[in-house]
Order: structure tokens, then C-alpha cells, then sequence
């Protein structure tokens, strides 16, 4: 078995880290959308850093971005001095999102991670509006610092420590499947609405008004949830009527996943804030925020940070949006997502162990529930975190790496690079049906 390989391999001494414990192999090497074991065996990386690798590993004009800034003579730290390469990648990621946004906007890099975003725009959204509260969502996943868990909907392994800080307040998100009004599709949907709407404009409803409501327009570790575009539309028009700043986290569903160049375009609507990191440093470490210039409420110097300035990743960052644009990488997402889409969907219709298979491009989830069709006493399927898991460790013997997520652990994700080819999603879904077969007749 897979378990006694790894006893034997040098590499999988210390069981130290989650991800090792989930994901058990040592890579040794990587190219495009495959992995290399330490023991030879190929896989195809359907998890790629967590969306990170928007053009999959060792892209060579990636890596050659890398080795041409460092022979250039320009510095890889600066603090956050601007530099030609931070110039260009700004330019480049402006020229990225909707021009109606980009035209009026700041960009602040924040660090390195993700988190670091979310940070600067709570910061950002409190000190313009001068309130002290913030909502989340159910279900979202923001970062795990202090102030990005306390945002945390998502109440798996990742975050058992809950309440860090006793600011936030959390709104129901469009969640079809389990809808806590008990209503499927649009129906849900409105009525989450509904809530928001009905709460911040009742003084009494125990909801101070928050200086920014923080949404991921396709929530991803929360189980791959995309919110519908009239949902995102409205929120906008709510947030404006109340004079609550809207931020966007795509920190995982941005920079082309969605088959959009971000998930929010769809709703034509721009947030006040979004933030992005992942994929937007071409697999090197940034975070950065950008938002309109009208709520640019700091003085020159007041958010700071040591290492804001990663002058590596602004090449590969640069780099990568324009070979996403160049090699129409957006709309391939848009085409393989549906392939995959509709593949998973085959599956799906063979087993009784898939609830759903959703998502938006090639950021996908399908959520394992009882094969016995079995209901809990909200009347849904019953979620199936063990077999959500022995389908993924089936998959991965079978050679193919995918994520699990969701509230309860119980929904299998694709996040694979925006280069994957059909050939390889064939693959992906043929193994997803046999690692099925394996535990489900
Ligand atoms: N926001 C979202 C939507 C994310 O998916 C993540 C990471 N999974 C983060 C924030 C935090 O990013 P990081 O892990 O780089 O801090």
C-alpha cells in the first residue's frame, strides 16, 4: 500500500506538517501539470500550490522571467521602492482587470501571503469608515493570522480556535445545497439577502454596522461555492445603501480560475476593495490590494512591511498575466472547465455518493455525502467526510493529487493549472470515477 511505500522513503520521515499527512508523497520534480515522486511515480496536480501555479510548474518563460531580473542587475529587495519590475507588473495587472475598476485605483502590495491582504483591507476599511466591525460569511476562508480567522466561517481542522476576536459578525452565503432557509437555488439566495438586508437596516437587530462586509465571490476551502451574480449585484446595491464598503477576496478564485479574468466580473459589478495573492505572483510569494481611490484613507508610509516589494515575483507575476492573456488561457479555462464540468457530472449520474458538482471554470467541487441516501434532519444528504477522504487517498494512489474542503471535510476540489489539457482532464475524471468504484458499487 501506499502507507507502507512511504515508510520506506527516505523523504516521509517527519510527520510534521497536514498537508504531508493527507497528501503523502516527496516530490522530486515537476513540470507543467505533473508531479514527480521521489519513487518515480507521475501525478497529475490537480491542487497546483492551491491555485497557486496558474501556468502549472517550471513554465520556462516563467522561470526564465526569474533568471533574466537577477542577471538584469535589478535588486530583488527594495522594501516597497518602486523599481522597473514593480512598474511593470502594476501596469500589467491593471491592464488585467476591468477597466472601469483599474482606471480609479490604488495598488498596495502587502506582503507575502494571502492573509496579509485581508489584514490591510480590514485595516483599510475601518480606518476610512471609522467603525470597528466587520461581516463575513459562512463558509469563508480569509487567512489564518488573527484577524482574517476571526472571519472564518469555516469551522473545520483549519480554525478550532474560534471568537480570536469579537468583531465580526457572520451573514448566511448562498449555499444551495444546505441552505439555512432550507430553500435550493435562487430562492436561497434572496432570502440570504434577505437577512443582510432586513438585519443592518434594524438598529435593534444586534448588528452593528460594519465598516466592510468581506466576500469570496466563489468561496474555495468553504467547498467551492460560487455566488450568483444577481446575489453579488445586490450586496453591492445593499452595502452602497448603507455606506458599507464591499471587499472581494479572490485570493483563490482570481487571475483567470473562474474563466473570467476574476470571478466578480461576471456580475459587472466592481468591488471597493479586492484583494489578491496565489496565482497573481506567478507562483512566487505576494499579496496585493487594490481599491478605489476615493476610500485611500492612508498617509504615505502608514501600512508598511519589510518584505512588500518581492521584486522576483513581480517579474513572474508580470510574466504570467501576460502569457494568461497572450495564450487565451482565460477562455480555456472557461472551455476545460465546462469539459470537466460536464465529465464530473457523468460521474456524478453513475454513483449515488455526489450531492453536487459545482463551481465556475476550473475551480470545481463536487461534495461526497452517504451513498445510502441517507438525510439529516434538515432534510439534505448526509455529508461524508471519511469517504471524501478514501476517495482522495484513492485517487492519489491512482496518481492524482486533488484537495478535499468544505464545512465538513466532505467536498473534493479541482483547482488544476489554467494549462491543463483535455487530454489530461480525461484522465482526472476517469480516475475520480474509479477511486469512487473502489469504495461505492
Ligand atoms: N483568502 C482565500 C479565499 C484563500 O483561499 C486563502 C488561502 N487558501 C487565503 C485568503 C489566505 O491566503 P494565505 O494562505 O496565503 O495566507
Amino acid at each position: 500500500t501506499l502507507d507502507e511505500l512511504l515508510l520506506s522513503q527516505e523523504h516521509y520521515e517527519s510527520d510534521v506538517r497536514s498537508y504531508p499527512r493527507r497528501l503523502p508523497l516527496a516530490i522530486a520534480k515537476a513540470a507543467g501539470v505533473l508531479v514527480e515522486d521521489t519513487r518515480g511515480q507521475l501525478f497529475v496536480d490537480c491542487l497546483a500550490g492551491a491555485g497557486t501555479l496558474a501556468l502549472g510548474y517550471n513554465h520556462p518563460e516563467i522561470n526564465k522571467s526569474i533568471v533574466d531580473q537577477l542577471e538584469s542587475g535589478l535588486p530583488y529587495q527594495t522594501l516597497d521602492i518602486t523599481t522597473v519590475a514593480k512598474d511593470k507588473f502594476i501596469k500589467q495587472l491593471l491592464s488585467f482587470l476591468p477597466e472601469s475598476f483599474a482606471n480609479n485605483a490604488c495598488v498596495q502590495f502587502c506582503g507575502p501571503t494571502g492573509a496579509d491582504a485581508v489584514e490591510a483591507a480590514i485595516k483599510l476599511a475601518k480606518q476610512t469608515t471609522g467603525r470597528n466591525t466587520m461581516a463575513a460569511f459562512h463558509g469563508a476562508y480569509h487567512g489564518m493570522t488573527n484577524g482574517t480567522m476571526a472571519m472564518m466561517g469555516n469551522l473545520n481542522t483549519k480554525s478550532r480556535r474560534q471568537g480570536l476576536m469579537a468583531d465580526v459578525h457572520f451573514l448566511p452565503f448562498p449555499y444551495s445545497l444546505r441552505c439555512p432557509y432550507g430553500l435550493s437555488g435562487d430562492e436561497g439566495a434572496k432570502q440570504s439577502l434577505r437577512y443582510i438586508e432586513r438585519m443592518l437596516s434594524d438598529d435593534e437587530s444586534g448588528i452593528q454596522k460594519p465598516a466592510a462586509i468581506i466576500v469570496e465571490p466563489v468561496q474555495g476551502e468553504g467547498g467551492v461555492i460560487p455566488a450568483p451574480a444577481f446575489w453579488l449585484r445586490e450586496l453591492r446595491r445593499i452595502t452602497q445603501e448603507h455606506g458599507i464598503l464591499l471587499i472581494f477576496d479572490e485570493i483563490q478564485c482570481g487571475i483567470g480560475k473562474t474563466g473570467h479574468n476574476f470571478a466578480f466580473e461576471e456580475s459587472g459589478i466592481t468591488p471597493d476593495i479586492l484583494c489578491l495573492s496565489k496565482a497573481v505572483g506567478g507562483g512566487l510569494p505576494m499579496s496585493v490590494l487594490v481599491f478605489n481611490k476615493e476610500i485611500d484613507s492612508w498617509n504615505p508610509g502608514e501600512h508598511t512591511g519589510t518584505f512588500r516589494g518581492n521584486q522576483l515575483a513581480m517579474a513572474t507575476g508580470a510574466k504570467t498575466l501576460e502569457i494568461i492573456e497572450r495564450d487565451g488561457l482565460v477562455e480555456h479555462a472557461h472551455k476545460a472547465g465546462m469539459y470537466l464540468r460536464r465529465g464530473l457530472e457523468k460521474v456524478a449520474a453513475q454513483t449515488s455518493c455526489i450531492a453536487e458538482v459545482r463551481g465556475k471554470g476550473l475551480m470545481l467541487g463536487i461534495e461526497i455525502v452517504q451513498s445510502d441516501g441517507s438525510k439529516n434532519k434538515f432534510g439534505e444528504p448526509v455529508a461524508d467526510p471519511e469517504l471524501t477522504a478514501a476517495i482522495q487517498r484513492s485517487a492519489l494512489e491512482r496518481g492524482l493529487i486533488i484537495e478535499k474542503g468544505g464545512r465538513q471535510g466532505s467536498v473534493l476540489r479541482f483547482l488544476p493549472p489554467l494549462i491543463i489539457s483535455f487530454e489530461q482532464l480525461d484522465f482526472v475524471i476517469n480516475t475520480i470515477k474509479e477511486a469512487i468504484e473502489v469504495h461505492v458499487e
